[in-house]
């Protein structure tokens, strides 16, 4: 065996001043944690974010929520897990190529959408129905509570105990920005460009995701696509390339091609921006009139005529309805249910029904249920004779 290698924990921390562009977050300049920790040997404060975010129960939970489609249509279309890998991915290309915090852009990815319900949208709607006269539901606002609160994997403090960074990035996600969870991040300014990137990349990666699979369980047909105008230039550029192509590589080329011309456009356009608006701190990022990394107007708009097909054909598909509709009353009996009698929820939660607001823990606990778990739920409730 080799002796070991000396390494000392500013070792990366220097890396990062010789690699990163001068508008990139530094681990040296984050704001830390709410409970201050020792400094890892080897790891950085977002290393470890991410790391944290990866071992919590509620990523893992990811796997079996909506994206668009519940989580039992198929075994391969995308389900929040996969959805948050794709964001992942798309985020650290176009962090690393614009000389980002990479690991601080990761952790933003994966923590997105930790705050969803089951159900999706529908999910989520349903629970803030429920939720009405106590406070609402939202998932970003969730995500918050679900880091800071409700995971329980450290003693020494609840939550996650992520950077003040990361925090940020969800809690500006969030539309609230009335909320009390939300004021001590609000009048920084603008994101800083690790978040704007993980949420371009969001965007980008649905429009792509949601017609491979809406074409993959045929809830639409390719030919359909030719109204959207950003398909036909893609379907253009395809046909340049390939004079031929057999039919079972047309829609993973063409979905491949999408997302490549989506992150081009993106990365030039960010690129132009930051050299037009002389972009060359921190402070200039939070400055900004308006968020930096973004596409171009002309993909703007190809953009939003794609997200206008998706709405009408995809998201408003009856089959997808269905789905949606379903899920939400699951989620609002559900709720009922458990509201009615605390006495059916697992200890963990029944216990704190007595300590804080009944309606919000029921609130947790349904909105922590993947799809799976929600439909196993109810029908432990709700249909006679089940072995529980
Ligand atoms: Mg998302």
């Amino acid at each position: 065996m080799s002796d070991a290698v000396s390494f000392e924990p500013t070792d990366w921390l220097d890396r990062e001043d010789e690699v990163l562009a001068p508008y990139a977050m530094r681990t040296r300049q984050s704001r830390g944690r709410r409970h201050p920790e020792d400094q890892h040997p080897f790891r950085t404060l977002y290393q470890r974010d991410r790391d944290r975010i990866v071992h919590s129960t509620a990523f893992r939970r990811l796997m079996h929520k909506t994206q668009v489609l519940v989580t039992e249509t198929n075994d391969h279309h995308r389900t929040r897990l996969t959805h948050t890998l794709e964001v992942a991915q798309i985020s650290r290309t176009i962090a690393r190529r614009l000389g980002l915090n990479e690991d601080l852009t990761e952790a933003i990815a994966l923590s997105h959408d930790l705050g969803h319900p089951p159900f999706g949208h529908a999910g989520e709607s349903a629970l803030h129905e429920c939720m009405a006269e106590h406070g609402g539901f939202e998932h970003n606002l969730h995500a918050l509570r679900i880091v800071e609160v409700l995971e329980y994997r450290y003693a020494e403090f609840p939550g996650l105990n992520l950077s003040w960074e990361v925090l940020e990035a969800m809690a500006l996600h969030s539309k609230r920005r009335d909320a009390p969870e939300i004021i001590e991040f609000v009048g920084v300014g603008q994101p800083l460009l690790e978040a704007q990137v993980a949420d371009a990349a969001d965007s980008l990666a649905y429009d792509a995701h949601d017609i491979d699979d809406a074409l993959s369980v045929g809830l639409i047909a390719p030919d359909d696509l030719r109204e959207v105008e950003l398909w036909r230039r893609v379907l253009d550029a395809v046909k340049r390339r390939h004079v031929t192509l057999a039919p079972l590589h047309f829609q993973p080329t063409m979905v491949r091609y999408l997302i490549d011309w989506l992150v081009r456009d993106l990365l030039d356009h960010t690129l132009q921006r930051l050299r037009r608006d002389r972009i060359g701190s921190i402070a200039d990022v939070r400055g900004a009139s308006s968020p930096l990394a973004q596409p171009s107007p002309e993909m703007r708009t190809l953009k939003a005529g794609l997200e206008e097909f998706l709405k009408r054909r995809v998201y408003n598909h009856h089959r997808v309805q269905r789905m949606a509709v379903k899920g939400g009353r699951i989620v609002r009996q559900l709720f009922d249910e458990f509201c009615r009698s605390s006495r059916l929820m697992p200890e963990r939660y029944a216990r704190r029904v007595g300590t804080g607001k009944p309606e919000r823990t029921v609130c947790d606990y349904v909105a922590g249920m993947t799809d799976r778990y929600a439909q196993d739920e109810f029908l432990r409730l709700f249909q006679p004779y089940t072995i529980v």
